[in-house]
């Protein structure tokens, strides 16, 4: 590259429009609070300004960025806005951007350690990180019988997580003969719907899913897990793995680690927690309480793409046997035959997930923790729970509105006391104003969910979606 060439962008030219796209970004976020948080176009919109057939000659790079702006930012939701406070945050960050960037530069596939000895080697180095910020149990340490590897999401996770439960309850047998057993796996009613959707694609079978009842404060009950496990035990299943929510998705209940692992232990079950929501609270002292009992757990997940600053998608899981999921995981086709492989030294991530290949993920989640510091990170995070206990104080002290206690960590959900008409209500007015809230139903009740974690979100921003909450209500 550097020479004039047929076709491809001349590096002189990545250089200048490269300045350009960064430029556009760095605008955008300034512009953020500009938007409505809510895209307001119809179907098809998008698509009706886009050519039907793709150009015959190449455009110019301006073109293409002119039409970011005017096609497709106007069928952006933005995510990123301070006033988006809807499902959960998939923040985003500086050095994040930047890390993403540098690894489409380097556009490595790093499927075994071979293909690129960095991004393997940064990866389990930034993983062995994670266990030390959120104070991880050391099982999950690459340094130990465990380690961890990046997955694109939770979902991934969880489904690794039961297809090495499956394998580890089996002895192997059901990755040769297939699924033909009645294994059984547990989840509270409030799990996430990825659990169910990994159960199907592991071959359990949605029959052979159980969804364990909750307490007052929507935590799974233990001794309800246990009452399912006799019975299916007694009806000639195989209780195979169970997975624990750390801050559902619904209302960020917490499961309790330390009794459900109790259970799986006495039955040799998996149990997997999934933390994806609110595992990052954890990098704060005085908030990672709900990790009590993690040692108990052969699997762990959360999603630094959630609440740590770094874009979608990254996915930190951890197993504290490797050796279970790399056995469930692994098939060496000849054209994947090398040298360090064989030498049995170096870790091949392409037997710790699904797909073969893989992006140097790691490489974002190293920036944004190298730009922030721990302490960066513990500011961030005390700060976004400070404003969700400050909206739950608001709640609180007016009459009009109930409160879903225990309020949990960033999010707080609400309900107008005059019912459901009047809580869709001002849920319709608030997206309607320019943010963005959603909604969940416990058990057939709306709850509107105020979610802060949002990398610019400060406290004007949820002042005024009290403002907005109140105002018509
Ligand atoms: N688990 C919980 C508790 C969640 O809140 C979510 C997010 O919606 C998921 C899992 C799914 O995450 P992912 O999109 O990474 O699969």
């Amino acid at each position: 590259m550097g020479h004039d060439t047929n076709y491809h962008m001349t590096t002189e030219e990545f250089r200048k429009h490269g300045y350009a796209a960064v430029d556009w970004v760095a605008g955008y976020l300034e512009r953020l609070e500009e938007f409505p948080v809510l895209s307001t176009v119809a179907a098809g919109d998008v698509r009706a300004q886009l050519p039907p057939s793709p150009p015959e000659s190449g455009e110019p790079f301006d073109a293409v960025l002119a039409d970011v702006e005017r096609v497709i930012l106007p069928g952006i939701t933005h995510w990123q806005s301070p006033n988006f406070f809807a499902f959960f945050p998939s923040n985003s960050s500086g050095p994040s951007i930047l890390g993403d960037l540098v690894s489409a530069g380097l556009g490595v596939q790093g499927m075994l350690w071979a293909t690129s000895p960095a991004c393997t080697e940064l990866e389990a180095h930034i993983l062995d990180w994670l266990v030390e910020l959120l104070a991880l149990p050391d099982r999950f340490r690459s340094t130990t019988a465990g380690g961890g590897v990046i997955q694109d999401s939770a979902s991934s996770a969880t489904l690794c997580a039961l297809i090495a439960a499956r394998e580890r309850a089996t002895g192997g047998a059901t990755n040769r003969e297939g699924v033909r057993r009645r294994l059984t796996v547990y989840a509270s009613t409030q799990g996430h719907s990825h659990i169910e959707k990994a159960v199907r694609i592991a071959g359990f079978g949605s029959d052979n899913f159980r969804l364990v009842a909750v307490d007052d404060a929507l935590a799974m009950l233990p001794d309800a897990l246990d009452d399912a496990v006799a019975a299916d035990l007694s009806s000639g299943h195989t209780p195979t793995a169970a997975v624990a929510t750390v801050g559902t998705t619904s209302t960020m209940a917490m499961d309790p680690l330390r009794a459900i692992g109790e259970v799986c232990r006495r039955h040799g079950m998996w149990l997997h927690v999934d933390a994806a929501m609110a595992g990052t609270a954890a990098v704060a002292p005085e908030l990672r309480g709900f990790h009590e009992g993690l040692e108990l757990a052969d699997s762990y997940a959360f999603n630094p793409h959630k609440w740590m600053f770094t874009n979608f998608d990254c996915d930190a899981f951890f197993v504290a046997d490797r050796e279970a999921l790399v056995s469930a995981l692994t098939i060496l086709p000849e054209y994947l035959h090398n040298a360090a492989t064989e030498s049995g030294a170096v870790t091949d991530y392409r037997d710790w997930q699904i797909p073969l290949g893989r992006r140097f993920r790691a490489l974002k989640l190293w920036f944004v923790i190298r730009h922030y510091g721990a302490e960066g990170l513990r500011h961030h995070v005390r700060r976004h729970v400070e404003l969700a206990r400050r909206f739950a104080s608001w709640v609180r002290d007016d009459d009009r509105f109930e409160l879903l206690e225990p309020q949990h960590l960033n999010l707080v959900c609400i309900r107008h006391r005059d019912g459901e008409e009047a809580t869709r209500r001002v849920l319709e007015h608030v997206n309607a104003s320019g943010a963005y809230l959603t909604h969940t139903k416990i058990p057939d009740q709306t709850l509107i969910r105020m979610s802060i974690g949002g990398t610019w979100t400060e406290l004007p921003h949820v002042e005024r979606a009290w403002r907005l909450i109140t105002e018509n209500a």
